[in-house]
C-alpha cells in the first residue's frame, strides 16, 4: 500500500492551568480538569483503559496534587458505562481514570447503559473459544453461509497510528452494537497489553488461531471485499430480502480513507441490512465513520435513544503536513497568536526576565506533544526568559519526542497512548486540524479544542470546535436513495454537518 495521504507525524498540544499545580503542590493554582463525556467518549470509555505502568505514573501525580475522589459506586462506574465486577488490580485505570477529571455533567442515557449490559452478555456468550464461537468458526471454514448465526462477528483490523485505530475501534463498536454483532480486535505485537479487556469474563482479542491469515494485507481488491463483490455482481444488496441464499462465509469491509465508491456503499441502509446476513465481517478502516451511521434511517431512533446528546468537547492540537509542509516559524506564530488572542496563555514582557515560581504566583503548565521538540523548546524559552503581562508563571513540558512515527513498536505506542491520556486531562486544548490523536484526547477529556486552522485567515489563527465529536475525514458522497454520487451529505440532517477542521469531513453536532 502507498504512503499515507496526510501526515500523522506530529502535533503540539497546550494543556494549561493545572498540570503544574498538580506537579507542584505549593502553587496557588487549583487543579481543575474538564470532563464532558461526549458520544465518542461514551463509546470508548469501556475500552480506553490501559495497564499498570502508565497508571502508576498518573497515580504519582494524583497523590502529589491531592486531587479528588469519586463519591459513589455509580460515579466509579461512570454512570453505568463501566460494568461492575472486574478484578480492579487487573487494570487500575478502568475505575480510576475518572479520578483525574471533573465529574461529567453528561450522564449516559439509561438506554445506552442497558444496551451495554446486553452487549456484554452477548460478548460473553459468543466470545473466543466458547462453543458458539467455535461453531461460527466452523461455518467460516466451510467457505459459505446461508444467513446469520446465533453469534455474528466484526473483526477489527488495525490501520495507521494509534489515534486512527481508536477512532476506528469506536466506530466498529457502535456498528457492532447496532447490529447485535460481537466485536473482536486483531491485536498485533505493537498493541499487545495497551488496552485492558473492556468486557467482563471474556476477551475481545481475536484468537491467534483465527483461520484467515495476514489480515493486515487485505485491500480493496481482495476476493471477498464487499465493494468488489458488489461491483462484480457476485452479491447484491437485495439479497437482504432473500430467505434462501448462499453467501460467502465472510466479507471484507475495505473502508480506509482511500476506499472506492463501491466500498462505501457499505454506508447505505440496504447494505447494512444485507450485511446482517453474513456471520463474519472483517473491518479495516482508519476512519471515524460514526456520523454515517447517523445518516442511516433505520438507526435514527435507536441512536437518538442511545445518545440524546450528540456533542463532545475538545483539546488544542497542532499538526504538521509533510506533504504540504508548514514552515516551522509560521506554525509557531500560529500557535502563539491563537493562544494569546484567546487568552489561553499570557503575553510576555520582552524586556523583563521571568519571575521565579513561588507560592504567590499563579502557575500555568503547558503540555506540548509532538514528534520533535522544537515547538516545546521555543515556547519554553519564551516563558523561561521573560515575565508575563499577567504575572503568571508559565512552565512548558513535553514528555517525549520520538522524532518519527513507529506505530509498529509497542514502546512507541505506549508513549503515544500516555500522551493522549495526559492531553485528555487538560483544561484547555489546542490541536492541529485533521488529527485523530487530538480527537481521542478531546473525546476522553470532554474538551472543545481550539483548532489551528490548516489555512488560517487574517487575524484568525484558530477556531474553537463547536462539538466534541471527532471528524469523519473521508465520508461517502453517495446518495443512497437517489442512487447517485456527488451528494453533499452534510445537508441531510441538521446534526451531521461539515467539520471545522476538514471541509469535506462530516461530524455530529447537537
Ligand atoms: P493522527 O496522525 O493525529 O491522525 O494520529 P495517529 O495516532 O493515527 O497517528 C500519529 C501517530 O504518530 C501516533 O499514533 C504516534 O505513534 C505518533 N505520534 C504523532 N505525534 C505524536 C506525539 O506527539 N507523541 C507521541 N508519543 N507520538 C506521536
Amino acid at each position: 500500500m502507498g504512503s499515507k495521504k496526510r501526515s500523522r507525524s506530529c502535533r503540539i498540544l497546550a494543556a494549561v492551568e493545572g498540570l503544574e499545580a498538580k506537579l507542584e503542590r505549593n502553587s496557588t493554582t487549583t487543579f481543575v480538569m474538564s470532563l464532558v463525556i461526549p458520544v465518542l467518549c461514551l463509546l470508548c470509555v469501556p475500552f480506553l483503559v490501559y495497564r499498570r505502568p502508565t497508571l502508576e505514573w498518573l497515580q504519582t501525580i494524583r497523590v502529589t496534587a491531592g486531587i479528588g475522589s469519586l463519591e459513589s459506586p455509580e460515579d466509579k462506574l461512570l454512570g453505568g458505562l463501566l460494568p461492575p465486577g472486574f478484578d480492579e488490580s487487573s487494570c487500575l485505570s478502568r475505575y480510576q481514570a475518572a479520578l483525574y477529571r471533573k465529574a461529567s455533567p453528561h450522564k449516559p442515557s439509561p438506554f445506552l447503559v442497558e444496551k451495554l449490559r446486553r452487549y456484554e452478555a452477548l460478548h460473553r456468550k459468543c466470545g473466543p473459544n466458547t462453543e458458539l464461537y467455535n461453531r461460527s468458526i466452523q461455518q467460516l471454514e466451510s467457505g459459505h453461509s446461508t444467513g446469520p448465526m446465533e453469534c455474528n462477528y466484526v473483526v477489527w483490523i488495525p490501520h495507521y497510528g494509534l489515534g486512527n485505530r481508536v477512532m476506528s475501534i469506536v466506530s466498529g463498536f457502535l456498528y457492532a452494537l447496532l447490529n447485535d454483532k460481537v466485536l473482536l480486535i486483531h491485536v498485533d505485537q505493537d498493541m499487545e497489553d495497551l488496552f485492558c479487556e473492556p468486557f467482563p469474563d471474556t476477551s475481545w482479542v481475536l484468537p491467534k488461531d483465527f483461520p484467515i491469515e495476514n489480515l493486515e494485507e487485505l485491500e480493496g481488491d481482495a476476493t471477498l471485499s464487499y465493494g468488489k463483490l458488489i461491483r462484480d455482481k457476485i452479491i447484491d444488496n437485495d439479497m437482504r430480502f432473500a430467505t434462501k441464499v448462499t453467501l460467502p462465509a465472510y466479507v471484507y469491509l475495505h473502508l480506509p480513507w482511500y476506499s472506492k465508491e463501491w466500498d462505501r456503499l457499505f454506508y447505505c441502509e440496504d447494505a447494512q441490512q444485507m450485511l446482517r446476513k453474513i456471520p463474519w465481517l472483517l473491518l479495516r478502516t482508519d476512519e471515524y465513520f460514526v456520523p454515517s451511521l447517523f445518516l442511516v434511517d433505520e438507526y435514527a431512533e435507536e441512536l437518538q435513544q442511545l445518545f440524546p446528546e450528540r456533542t463532545t468537547v475538545f483539546h488544542h492540537l497542532i499538526r504538521m503536513f509533510p506533504l504540504v509542509p508548514i514552515p516551522f516559524e509560521t506554525m509557531l506564530n500560529q500557535i502563539v497568536n491563537c493562544t494569546l488572542n484567546h487568552h489561553i496563555l499570557p503575553a510576555i514582557n520582552p524586556q523583563e526576565p521571568a519571575a521565579a515560581p513561588s507560592n504567590a504566583v499563579k502557575v500555568k503548565a503547558v503540555l506540548v506533544t509532538n514528534l520533535n521538540s522544537s515547538y516545546h523548546d521555543r515556547l519554553r524559552d519564551m516563558y523561561y526568559e521573560h515575565s508575563t503581562t499577567s504575572g503568571e508563571v508559565i512552565t512548558v513540558h513535553q514528555p517525549s519526542h520520538e522524532e518519527k512515527q513507529h506505530t509498529d513498536q509497542r514502546s512507541h505506542n505506549v508513549k503515544a497512548w500516555s500522551e493522549i491520556t495526559l492531553l485528555s486531562f487538560s483544561d484547555v486544548l489546542v490541536t492541529t486540524a485533521w488529527s485523530t490523536f487530538g480527537y481521542v484526547a478531546q473525546g476522553l477529556g470532554g474538551l472543545k479544542p481550539w483548532i489551528l486552522l490548516r489555512h488560517p485567515r487574517p487575524g484568525v489563527a484558530c477556531v474553537q470546535a463547536m462539538s466534541t465529536e471527532a471528524c469523519f475525514h473521508a465520508p461517502p458522497d453517495y446518495d443512497c436513495r437517489a442512487r447517485k454520487g456527488g451528494a453533499d451529505l452534510s445537508a441531510v440532517v441538521p446534526y451531521v454537518r461539515h467539520c471545522e477542521d476538514v471541509e469535506v469531513g462530516l461530524k455530529l453536532f447537537d
